[in-house]
């Protein structure tokens, strides 16, 4: 877990997020989170692109096996049972959960246009359980509940490694190239 400031990505990091999306990453501010291997599962992107487009979500999940079992989870129709935890001390957590976000992103660029706004349906909905995942991967556990309470679920643990061979996969790549 890691959170800003962040030390560069390194090229091989970006090289693995972009194996990871399946397109090229873009603005890169650092990797939040590790697999046990090392390899990233978090990226934290600029709260701005250098195209100019403002961009809220400071924290992604890439990892492959740990977006599907996410995804799996919503899939599941989990959604209405994360919600109905929003009560009481969930409540206050997950919005101070919102405030934490908003202040990582703000200590690399203060965007105006998503000012206010995080990710995943914070403060008091649940929308993207893979933005909430990627926030409590970056800032560790108890700082968002309802991150925290999904990566318990998920069938996809940072402790254990279910990475591809990145570096066989890119130099597969490079020779189709
Ligand atoms: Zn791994």
């Amino acid at each position: 877990m890691t959170r800003p400031p962040f030390e560069a990505p390194t090229d091989d990091d970006v090289r693995t997020v972009s194996l990871q999306l399946g397109r090229p990453a873009r603005d890169v501010v650092g990797i939040a989170a590790r697999c046990a291997c090392g390899a990233p599962t978090v990226v934290s992107t600029r709260p701005r692109l250098a195209d100019g487009t403002p961009f809220p979500t400071f924290y992604y999940l890439t990892h492959p096996a740990a977006t599907a079992a996410v995804s799996t989870l919503e899939a599941e129709g989990e959604m209405p049972g994360f919600a109905v935890l929003l009560v009481d001390d969930v409540a206050a957590a997950y919005r101070a959960a919102h405030d934490a976000y908003i202040a990582d992103r703000e200590s690399i660029e203060v965007v105006d246009e998503i000012a206010g706004i995080s990710a995943g349906g914070m403060p008091d909905r649940v929308k993207c359980l893979h933005a909430l995942v990627g926030h409590a991967l970056a800032a560790g556990p108890g700082v968002n509940p309802i991150g925290d309470i999904a990566l318990a679920r998920a069938a996809w643990s940072p402790h254990v490694c279910e990475c591809v061979d990145y570096a066989r996969a890119a130099s597969a790549e490079a020779s189709r190239a």
